[in-house]
């Protein structure tokens, strides 16, 4: 293969050249609430891409390569601005080992594909020099920061979304929790009990009211399970444990209103005995449970019993008589405990 020698030294007409001209095509992409996004460092490196024009017969042939010597197909040359050059005085880098190589595997490539006999002559050689952009973005409200990492050729760099660093959710609007998370807006929610912003996720909705707040204000219901606001929670009647109000019904807890016989064999029963055996002087029991009591009631001939124990301690929550035939309680305080099971 005939060969000359002329090398030319370009860069694509239109790529940014400067870290003020990559400031300006990323940060109009981002809002940050009540703060701002800066660079966090960016270097522009030009990498060296290869133009061989070959005369083969009497047609043109343009091979380009790439920084790694693959061959580029059409589109990539297109993208990165390689068809629109404006010519360099001076390469800003040495280049002439890895020009050496790239020319030899452009022509091995060239030679390949043009074996039907006719002469194939290397005219030009174009060194075509595409900066790389590479760095990070930092998102800042007040002292509170998270960063972006970005990198691409700078022609082709587009603004890169912000991934949440808590819900990965991606976006281009940026803002703080209360407590300083640099978070996706998107994922911010308002607790309607303290007003703190936290992130839509730690916000739990009381079945009550459908409010929706923090954890720290809510409470679980020991008898629907259902998660409610503590201040709405409302002491059953009966057993004068705090549920939820949905659990309540003509005053009463579902526990309280789903009270079943049972024997002193009875698992629940054996254990409540065991800690407390005065109450075994008592008889046609009947129980029912919630995920923190249970609560026992015994009738004689003329006065009833409630006792509400704690599943784990065993410890009295409730002591409680009634008469056999009206419906009322009178709340036993702990003093008189040994005297009332007693009799
Ligand atoms: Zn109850």
């Amino acid at each position: 293969m005939e060969s000359t020698s002329q090398v030319i030294h370009a860069a694509p007409a239109d790529q940014p050249s400067s870290v003020h001209q990559i400031v300006e095509r990323l940060f109009p992409a981002y809002t940050v609430d009540f703060g701002n996004v800066h660079l966090a460092g960016c270097r522009l490196e030009d990498r060296l891409f290869v133009r061989l024009d070959f005369r083969h017969g009497d047609q043109p042939l343009a091979v380009y390569l790439g920084p790694d010597g693959g061959e580029l197909r059409r589109d990539r040359v297109d993208a990165l601005g390689m068809t629109e050059v404006a010519q360099l005085e001076k390469p800003p880098q040495p280049f002439e080992p890895q020009l050496r190589q790239l020319v030899e595997t452009g022509v091995r490539a060239a030679t390949e594909r043009c074996g039907d006999g006719r002469p194939l002559q290397l005219l030009t050689t174009t060194v075509l020099w595409c900066k790389f952009a590479e760095g990070k973005l930092r998102f800042a409200v007040g002292d509170h920061t998270a960063d972006l990492p970005f990198a691409d050729w700078a022609r082709t760099l587009q603004p890169p979304p912000f991934v949440c660093p808590y819900t990965s959710a991606s976006t281009f609007h940026v803002a703080a929790t209360d407590d300083g998370r640099v978070v996706a807006a998107e994922q911010i929610d308002v607790c309607s009990e303290t007003g703190r912003r936290v992130l839509v996720g730690e916000l739990i909705t009381c079945s009550a009211t459908g409010r929706r707040a923090v954890a720290e204000l809510m409470e679980t219901c020991p008898v629907s399970e259902e998660r409610v606001l503590r201040r709405e929670m409302v002491a059953c009647s009966t057993c004068r444990q705090p549920v939820s109000p949905t659990a309540i019904r003509r005053n009463q807890c579902a526990a309280c209103r789903n009270l079943q016989p049972v024997s002193k064999a009875d698992p629940r029963m054996a254990r409540a005995l065991d800690e407390h055996p005065p109450l075994d002087r008592w008889r046609n029991w009947r129980i029912s449970e919630t995920a923190k009591v249970y609560v026992l009631m015994a009738t004689g001939w003329l006065r009833r019993l409630l006792v509400v124990v704690d599943k784990d301690s065993l410890d009295l929550k409730l002591l409680a008589t009634g008469g056999r035939l009206f419906s009322g309680w009178h709340v036993v305080e702990p003093p008189q405990y040994d005297y009332v099971l007693r009799e």
